[in-house]
């Protein structure tokens, strides 16, 4: 594995592999590396010849910038943990050349359906600086495909939209959550909760469970209202928990047999803002 820190490195060392016409599979992550970032380099390494994972932690996602200076930065580790599960290059881009000075700050991309949504409202500007941030890596990297984990779904389905929007030539894929044993979905933010933090924030897994499994004569507010209730008992602090469909997530308040749906949630556990969701069908 090499770990290259800049896009000239990086040409220099993809080269060989371009002119053979290999496939590329890209993993975009911040660091903080944790096994659900590993099933994304191990499904890019199943299906492509060179598996490139790039740590950088963007600022422009971030709507504080004490959440950004917290952000924990764990290099060494992460790329033992890159080697471990067999990715061929990591990538350390440069912060000018994410950011050229020259260039507008921000990709020139709105997208009217999922901007003003769920995380597009709690976090304003939060997937501005996501299409940003994975565009000019697709324009670094050129890759075959690119791995994004459905824990967040809705940024999956944002990259999906704003690649093809913008034509960028990359499948986007997404890779299902991995969660810990207590159901709590693996992220790099759960590094600052305690483990009894952990356990209670599990809370959120369950009540999706539930809104998935509840009969289909109850309607979606009556599974809402109890869920936010237990999530608030267990201490969390709701953003939003809503039921919507897919793939557009537009909020839905009647089930309709045999139809995809998908539960939301975004809740704080002290001062850490965890999100989930839950993708299911509804059978009458
Ligand atoms: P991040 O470093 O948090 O920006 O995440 C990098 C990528 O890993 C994103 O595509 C995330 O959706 C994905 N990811 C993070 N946590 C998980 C998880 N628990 N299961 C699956 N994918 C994940």
């Amino acid at each position: 594995m090499q770990v290259v820190r800049g896009l000239n490195a990086l040409r220099t060392t993809l080269k060989s592999s371009v002119d053979q016409g290999r496939t590329i599979g890209f993993v975009a992550t911040m660091g903080a590396l944790h096994e659900g970032h590993m099933v994304l380099v191990e499904q890019a390494k199943k299906e492509t010849q060179v598996v490139v994972t790039t740590i950088f932690v963007n600022p422009t996602q971030f709507n504080e910038s004490s959440d950004f200076e917290k952000y924990p930065r764990t290099e060494a580790r992460d790329t033992e943990l890159l080697q471990e599960a067999g990715c061929d290059i990591v990538y350390i881009p440069k912060q000018e050349e994410v950011y050229p000075p020259n260039k507008p700050k921000l990709v020139e991309y709105d997208d009217p359906v999922l901007f003003g949504k769920y995380e597009g409202t709690y976090r304003p500007g939060h997937f501005q600086g996501v299409v940003t941030v994975v565009i000019r890596l697709f324009d670094h990297i050129l890759p075959t495909y690119a791995y994004f984990g459905l824990k967040d779904y809705q940024q999956y389905l944002v990259i999906k939209r704003a690649s093809d929007y913008l034509r960028r030539p990359v499948g986007v894929v997404g890779v299902p959550t991995q969660r810990a044993q207590c159901g709590l979905a693996l992220s790099s933010r759960n590094f600052r909760l305690s483990d009894e933090e952990k356990e209670k924030a599990s809370v959120i897994y369950s009540v999706l469970n539930e809104i998935g499994a509840a009969p289909s004569s109850e309607t979606t507010d009556a599974q809402i209202q109890n869920g936010i209730k237990r999530i608030e008992a267990a201490g969390l602090r709701i953003d939003y928990l809503d039921v919507c469909d897919l793939p557009e997530l537009n909020s839905v308040s009647d089930w309709r047999a045999g139809q995809e749906y998908i539960a939301v949630c975004a809740a704080f556990m002290g001062e850490v803002r965890l999100i989930d969701n839950l993708v299911f069908t509804k059978m009458l």
